[in-house]
């Protein structure tokens, strides 16, 4: 038995159907999940008055339920007034915690601000959109300051996606094109200088407090996911050619970090193998490699995705709990991610499996309860989001995804 995680003993996929003719999920299935949404988000609405104010961060704090609701907005019509008018509650208090102090989208104050300004955007309020862009932006020479991490937590990466957000979500020139470039390539140039002084065989490699991390939260396979996606965007083709001159051969460098098991090594200098988790292991690296097959169309990096993809599936009903950062519900956006890659049904069956664990929320003998238990990347709230994409399986994207 694991102390890190619960033995899986769901059945694997044996034919089973799981979506109507119209792409509905089954009745039995979608009755399940609609009354377990239901009742926690009572649960969360019964709480939100208790959570801390003085945290706005989209990580642990109001700006993270903000986008849980803004989701939700979309996913439920019937709710969608509701739903927005507590977005716009939660981020208003987030916002009156901007300090201009941290500058990634799930720590800083980009991330608060970028979400209002989408709330705002929806209200036709232009002022608010405005000056709410015009903050992010002015914390443009900070983020790629030579001070500042690369890594997407806490550095320049969260920056950068803060960018890519609110054009997603807003429309493509409300950033322009220079600012992208700029903090792209100042990540750049951070990876190759690091990469030179520590005569690295990838031409790119990042360090946090000392340590080559490799997972999605803090290492190289998260900042290379970035900056793949804004290399291939329409807007970005002058980015493009760094798809091949230094994204690609450090993604196969990121190859060789591969463990026996077929789950990665946490850092560079690491011996153990253990984390199974969005923020360490095999799991970002399932949505590296989906995300590099797209753009290649090269078969081994779903090989590549659908291996790690295993590991997640027989290691990663984690003991921590349900969560999105280190726990069940980020693990198993890993299932949806090869399902909308592959149209393989037996990723959504591993999908709903872990979505079954979730219907069993707080029941299971969790090794310990999150210090922010209603938050999006540690709590209820990434739990919810999960459920609520399970519903709507081949749009389902972990929420900092692109
Ligand atoms: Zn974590």
């Amino acid at each position: 038995m694991s102390d890190r995680y619960f033995e899986n003993h769901y059945t694997d996929y044996n034919g089973e159907t799981y979506l109507t003719s119209n792409n509905q999920l089954i009745p039995e299935i979608y009755s399940n999940v609609t009354h377990w949404i239901e009742h926690y988000i009572r649960k969360l609405e019964r709480h939100i008055d208790t959570i801390d104010r003085s945290d706005g961060s989209v990580y642990t704090g109001s700006a993270g339920i903000a986008l849980l609701y803004l989701h939700l907005a979309i996913l439920f019509p019937s709710e969608k007034d509701n739903y927005k008018s507590k977005a716009k509650m939660l981020i208003d208090s987030a916002l009156q915690q901007v300090n201009g102090k941290r500058i990634s989208f799930l720590t800083g104050d980009p991330g608060p601000l970028a979400i209002a300004a989408v709330i705002y955007n929806d209200l036709n309020d232009e002022r608010m959109v405005n000056k709410c862009i015009d903050k992010i932006i002015s914390m443009k020479d900070d983020a790629a300051s030579d001070s500042k991490p690369d890594e997407f937590l806490y550095g320049r990466t969260g920056y950068l996606y803060s960018l890519i957000f609110v054009r997603r979500k807003i429309r493509s020139d409300i950033i322009d094109n220079r600012i992208v470039t700029e903090v792209f390539e100042s990540i750049i140039k951070s990876g190759e200088k690091y990469a030179n002084e520590t005569r690295s065989r990838s031409p790119l490699m990042y360090q946090w407090h000392d340590k080559e991390y490799m997972g999605a939260a803090h290492g190289v396979s998260g900042i290379i996911y970035l900056l793949l996606n804004v290399a291939q965007d329409d807007l970005c083709s002058n980015l493009r050619p760094y798809v091949q001159s230094h994204l690609l051969p450090t993604i196969e460098f990121l190859t060789t970090k591969r463990l026996p098991s077929g789950n990665y090594l946490s850092s560079s200098d690491s011996t153990t193998d253990r984390l199974v988790q969005w923020c360490h292991g095999a799991t970002g690296f399932v949505f590296l490699f989906v995300r590099t097959y797209e753009t290649t169309g090269n078969r081994s990096y779903l090989d590549l995705a659908t291996t790690a993809g295993d590991v997640v599936w027989q290691r990663g009903l984690l003991r921590k709990g349900y969560g999105l950062c280190h726990g069940i519900a980020g693990n198993a956006y890993v299932f949806l991610d090869l399902y909308r890659a592959t149209n393989n049904t037996k990723w959504l069956h591993r999908a709903i499996k872990f979505s079954e664990h979730c219907l069993d929320y707080g029941k299971h003998d969790i090794s310990r309860t999150p210090d922010h238990p209603y938050s999006l990347f540690e709590g209820l709230s990434g739990t919810i989001y999960f459920m609520a994409d399970i519903m709507n399986p081949k749009h389902a994207r972990f929420p900092t995804l692109i």
